[in-house]
């Protein structure tokens, strides 16, 4: 009988084939292959090769032989071994894990060259309107046709138009251009003795080529990244590969050109804005090893590296490392699995460091590594905090005097300012004024958010858009709209209003949705070209701007509303972190904070810098409440375009919850947003105590049930925020 290879297909409805191997056909664990099912191929990789059937197995004339091998390097053991344990830890379908690590078809494609366009700058004959949108916008890049149509927000056909009219021509890129190697020895830092002794720490553990996690906490602006440089530098002198996570894809490019001035060369930059060929060519150079530096967001942590010797997931507190939808993973806590399975350190970096993190060094797990001051001169910023109820803005106005003047003398002293609001647009509600009617959207339980610079209403859920209404749909009342509550955009109004003379600049997703966009923002910010920034959060972390000298908190309440497991958490880390951005260089900072609550926690500790205390009664209220990292929770999220459906499956969930020691099911109820598009949302919330193997539990619970067609039901293992 031939050997037989157990695959994993793309294909999430699937588990494991066996197929027939062929004698000639090389395969081994991990082997990239293409493998039939029904009339179609699908590519998949080998979870076991050489497995020899049993007697009850089908025959060799039974089973299909693979189509084929692709000419890739296998997917190495550590990675494989990652794959299983997200799909088991986040009980996820192992072949949307795969999908991640394989990231798209394209990356396996063995031609050598990809064909794509650019503008020639010839005027084409013929200049419609929507030709001169796709020239202008295009400007000078380059890339497929259908990666042009969507940068320039047209059809396809648009862009072949063009090509026929000679305005944009083909150009054959090569994916096999080498990478430029980083050089550690490039631009060494001068390192404070305390930070010396950190980085001796960690190129020590490099060294060690063993699994060791690292809580690296210093202050915002105590050279952190200067720091972890090093263990980079290290890294890269072993012939080992580096994984850098960072939160953001904004943040890649300013991360791009602080590497290229300290290693000589940029790094591998991965994310979702890259170009095919990009992608390709770099998919190629990790698995080759060939790429040694990587940065990128958190799907960068799937790829295929061939020999990984350290990985840094930076501002590691961060909420968006989770990911909320395809498969719900953390990739901060992946990646300390990833590091486990590679037996190489983690260093998570972070001023403001995550409750679960700071447990795990309490519990011996990961060692911490501190750096208790800002770098040479600078001084931790002033905090002041401004009581709303004192001191209150002028009605239909949000900042306060004392914050105004703040600005003013900013401005004075020609230093630029910064207000932070996390709230994209410039009004989260509309309301009637003679009816009432608020404009909800029609596919979500959702407000519609007012975006003036883009002049239309649009849901922050699901993306639904409508333009700016002229009188109200209800009681069509005209000159009877109210925009209610601030956003960034209005705050802007508002700081124009108050200093005409200044120059503000938003900073949203909306405004910096690229790494060209953060670029750009990132050299007027450095040429004094913006005097007062209006952002979200966004703008909180990461940047290093000497001038910024004032931080205004426009809402630090905001963040607290809504009661959730960590709101208190989130929103200490965001304002400590904003806060981080004032004062960075020689020039002293100045922090305001504005609250209708002087007294919380929160705002006491931000005021008096005693973060320690805040989290020490922080862990102590979740440890009563069992709450994480103590106990654990796990939601379970079912959904259908029928309400009816969705109640009916919730409630034949909750009625066959089994009876475990040390858990309780709560619900079913409506979920927080109740309906998210177009679907109805119910929630069962499951608490477990820690050491339950609670997947387990539910993996056997839903195994056992059946739904309707219609109904998803999707399972999110230590859920961010509920
Ligand atoms: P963090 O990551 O902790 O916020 P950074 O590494 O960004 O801190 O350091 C803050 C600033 O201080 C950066 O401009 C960095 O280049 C500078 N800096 C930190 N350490 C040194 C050093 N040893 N020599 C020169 N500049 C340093
Ligand atoms: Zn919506």
């Amino acid at each position: 009988m031939n050997p037989r290879a157990r695959v994993l297909l793309l294909n999430p409805a699937l588990g494991p084939l066996d197929y027939r191997v062929d004698p000639g056909q090389d395969v081994r664990p991990g082997s990239i292959v293409l493998a039939p099912l029904g009339p179609r191929q699908w590519t998949g990789v080998v979870w076991e090769a050489d497995r020899m059937p049993s007697d009850a197995e089908v025959g060799d004339n039974r089973l299909r032989p693979l189509a084929g091998v692709y000419d890739l390097p296998p997917l190495g053991e550590p990675l494989r071994r990652l794959i299983e344990w997200t799909a088991n830890y986040y009980l996820a379908p192992p072949a949307a894990v795969l999908r991640m690590a394989l990231s798209s078809a394209s990356a396996l494609d063995g031609a050598r060259t990809v064909t794509e366009y650019r503008a020639t700058g010839r005027v084409p004959d013929r200049l419609t309107p929507q030709r001169e949108q796709a020239l202008e916008r295009i400007g000078e890049r380059q890339g497929l046709v259908r990666e042009l149509a969507a940068i320039a927000d047209v059809s396809d056909a648009v862009i072949r138009g063009l090509v026929k009219a000679g305005a944009i021509e083909a150009v054959e890129v090569s994916v096999d251009d080498p990478f430029l190697d980083p050089d550690p020895d490039h631009a060494r830092p001068d390192l404070s003795a305390d930070q010396a002794a950190v980085a001796g720490r960690l190129v020590e553990a490099v060294r060690a080529h063993a699994f060791q996690p690292f809580l690296l906490d210093g202050v915002t602006g105590s050279g952190k990244t200067e720091v972890y440089f090093e263990a980079v530098a290290e890294a890269i002198r072993q012939g080992r590969q580096t994984l850098v996570l960072l939160p953001e894809i904004a943040l890649t490019e300013p991360f791009l050109k602080r590497f290229a001035a300290r290693f000589g060369h940029a790094p591998i930059a991965w994310h979702s804005d890259l170009r095919q060929s990009q992608r390709r060519r770099a998919w190629r150079a990790i698995a080759t090893g060939e790429a040694k530096v990587v940065v990128g967001a958190r799907s960068a942590l799937f790829l295929p590296y061939a020999k990984l010797g350290l990985i840094v997931v930076d501002e590691a507190h961060e909420t968006s490392f989770k990911q909320e939808d395809g498969v719900m993973y953390h990739a901060r806590d992946a990646a300390v699995m990833r590091g486990g399975f590679e037996s190489c350190p983690v260093v998570l970096a972070s001023a403001t460091p995550a409750i679960e993190t700071r447990q795990q060094v309490a519990l011996g797990r990961y060692e911490e590594l501190k750096l208790p001051g800002r770098y040479g001169v600078a001084q931790m910023p002033d905090i002041n905090e401004v009581d709303l109820l004192r001191d209150p803005p002028p009605r239909g106005r949000w900042l306060a005097p004392t914050l105004v003047k703040a600005i003013e003398e900013t401005l004075e002293r020609k230093e630029q300012a910064l207000l932070f609001l996390n709230r994209r647009g410039y009004a989260p509600l509309t309301l009637c004024r003679t009816c009432g009617h608020r404009f909800q959207c029609p596919n979500c339980t959702a407000w519609m958010v007012e975006h003036r610079l883009m002049a239309r209403l649009a849901c922050h859920h699901c993306g639904h858009v409508m333009p700016p209404p002229a009188f109200c749909p209800e009681c069509k009342a005209e000159d009877s709209l109210v925009a209610c509550g601030p956003g960034v955009e209005r705050i802007a109004d508002e700081a124009s209003t108050l200093f005409p003379d200044a120059k503000t600049a938003v900073v949203t997703s909306d405004t910096l949705w690229s790494p060209a966009k953060a670029a750009e923002f990132v050299g007027r910010m450095e040429a004094g070209d913006i005097d007062i920034v209006i952002g979200t959060q966004l703008i909180t972390k990461g940047y290093h701007f000497p001038n910024l000298t004032l931080v205004g908190v426009v809402d630090a309440d905001l963040g607290l509303a809504g009661g959730d497991l960590r709101a208190a958490e989130r929103s200490f880390q965001q304002i400590a972190q904003v806060a981080g951005r004032a004062g960075r260089g020689a020039k002293p900072g100045h922090v305001y904070i504005q609250t209708r609550e002087p007294s919380a926690p929160v705002i006491r500790a931000l005021v008096s810098g005693d973060a320690e205390s805040f989290y020490a009664a922080e862990t102590e209220s979740r440890r009563a409440a069992n709450a994480p990292p103590f106990g654990r929770y796990a939601a379970i999220i079912i959904s259908s375009e029928k309400l009816e459906e969705a109640v009916e499956t919730a409630r034949l969930i909750g009625r066959t919850a089994p009876e475990v020691d040390g858990m309780h099911v709560f619900g079913p109820a409506p979920a927080p947003l109740a309906m998210l598009r177009g679907r109805h949302r119910q929630r069962l919330l499951v608490h477990a105590r820690r050491a339950l193997d609670v997947q387990d539990v539910i993996r056997q619970w839903l195994g056992a049930l059946e739904w309707p067609r219609g109904v998803r039901v999707a399972v999110d293992v230590d859920p961010y925020s509920f």
